[in-house]
């Protein structure tokens, strides 16, 4: 049996998102049904809201305004570091540890030749510019161990010369990611980390 088609558009975009497959997204949407109309609409509203969501100037996080409130935060500023992270879910989950108090550059990935991310594809050169323009004098990188990882890492060396690099330490198992690590593993990784060279 099949759902009526507006059944079936419904969970199939819903089975879109990371870790849903099809038969969640159903058990999803045929709950949704019980829903009033109103809460549909404002649920659908919401989505459709993102829309509007801008991405800060400085660091990439997503934003009302054009600068994020942690990149307006003057005390996290002052501190002259930046961790720099490959994406918005490693970045909460440093937010969460609350062991870091400086501001954030999210990458959008790493460097990877072979499915053909190079610099340009990262938020690499709005990078160079903080560092040039602010007052940074130490770079954490949250990066992931990784062969691409490893590689940006040495890249992100490579181009700021002036700039003190760390990587965060052990606990970060190799290919992990930081979105599924507690808050204690990453307080003990910041904690650890270390010159890289
Ligand atoms: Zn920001």
């Amino acid at each position: 049996m099949e759902y009526p088609l507006k059944l079936e558009k419904a969970i199939e975009l819903t089975a879109k998102l990371p870790s849903v497959g099809k038969k969640s997204a159903s058990r999803m949407i045929l709950s949704m049904m019980k829903w009033t109309a109103a809460e549909r609409e404002s649920f659908a509203e919401s989505i459709v809201e993102l829309n509007n969501l801008k991405t800060c100037k400085h660091c990439g996080l997503y934003t009302e305004i054009d600068i994020c409130s942690i990149c307006n935060d003057e005390a996290r500023q002052e501190q002259g570091v930046i961790c720099v992270v490959e994406s918005l879910t490693d970045l909460f989950a440093i937010e969460k540890s609350q062991e870091y108090k400086g501001t954030y550059h999210i990458l959008g990935g790493v460097l990877n030749p072979l499915l053909g991310v190079g610099p340009e594809q990262l938020r690499i050169e709005q990078l160079e510019k903080r560092c040039q323009e602010r007052k940074v004098n130490t770079l954490i990188l949250a990066i992931s161990p990784s062969v691409e990882g490893d590689a940006t890492c040495s890249y992100l060396k490579s181009i700021l010369p002036n700039i003190q690099i760390e990587r965060i330490g052990f606990g970060v198992p190799m290919g992990g990611s930081l979105e599924y690590l507690d808050s204690m593993t990453i307080s003990k990784a910041l904690e650890n980390r270390r010159e890289f060279s």
